[in-house]
């Protein structure tokens, strides 16, 4: 009788042992989601309550460009060169600037690509597509195949003539082709780290919620010209231009 009664105690005791435990566990794991979503909440306020006063998403320089939102027609807009390098008359200095920015801090720098047309990149497409299909691939296969590396006219940023592929020349030298390993060169990541300094962002980055926004691979020479404002503003909150956008919109603007 007294070892049942041990017994009965032992177990009651283990049971309210499992009772606190679990109800411990419960709210630790409660209060971590509820403070996981405050966290949100409280960046998504932050992002609506202090966006750049006066700053529209329809402004010029946020003009957005992507598989989502296709141009159906070429943009109008006065052209400049830079090096060789077409680009949007507006943004020329800010180019000349963020260069001689690298070039002062002991990089030299390649301008590799910028305004493109949607006519060019029809033939570009087009180019890629006829190799598919003289390596075999059916007409199908061929336009899956080269959608995967080259944009899709229209939806390519060039278009605007505020992107460029711009790379440290010890970096080009190594990936003429363009490879994000390209940022191992202290060059490169000066580019990317100074950027904003001259109104640009690395548009592509290699954070997968940020690919899933932007729908392209992480591209450690390719940059945008948003305004410096703009710039250190989605930098400072870690915004793609895709979120910026929205957020803008989301705000009325
Ligand atoms: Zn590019």
């Amino acid at each position: 009788m007294k070892r049942k009664k041990r017994l009965l105690t032992i177990l009651s005791l283990a049971l309210v042992c499992a009772i606190v435990l679990g109800g411990f566990l419960f709210m630790r794991t409660g209060h971590q989601q509820q403070s996981t979503s405050s966290t949100n909440d409280s960046a998504k306020t932050k992002t609506l309550t202090d966006l750049p006063k006066g700053v529209k998403s329809t402004d010029w320089d946020l003009v957005l460009v992507n598989k989502w939102h296709p141009l159906s027609s070429e943009m109008n807009f006065e052209k400049a060169t830079v090096g060789g390098i077409t680009v949007n008359a507006r943004i020329k200095q800010a180019v000349l600037d963020f260069q001689n920015g690298a070039r002062a801090a002991g990089y030299q720098t390649n301008l590799i690509s910028g305004y493109r047309s949607i006519q060019y990149q029809k033939e570009v497409f087009e180019n890629v597509k006829r190799n598919n299909i003289a390596q075999g691939m059916t007409d199908a296969e061929a336009e899956k195949a080269t959608a995967a590396v080259v944009q899709n006219p229209g939806s390519s940023e060039h278009h605007t003539g505020l992107a460029v592929d711009m790379a440290g020349s010890d970096a080009f030298e190594k990936y003429p082709n363009l490879e994000a390993n390209m940022d191992q060169f202290a060059s490169q990541q000066w580019l990317i780290k100074h950027a904003a300094d001259y109104g640009f962002v690395l548009r592509y980055p290699k954070e997968k919620s940020q690919i899933k926004q932007t729908g392209i691979d992480y591209e450690s020479w390719h940059f945008r010209y948003v305004g410096v404002e703009n710039a250190k503003y989605m930098v400072k909150h870690h915004l793609t231009l895709e979120a910026y956008v929205k957020a803008l919109k989301e705000a009325g603007r």
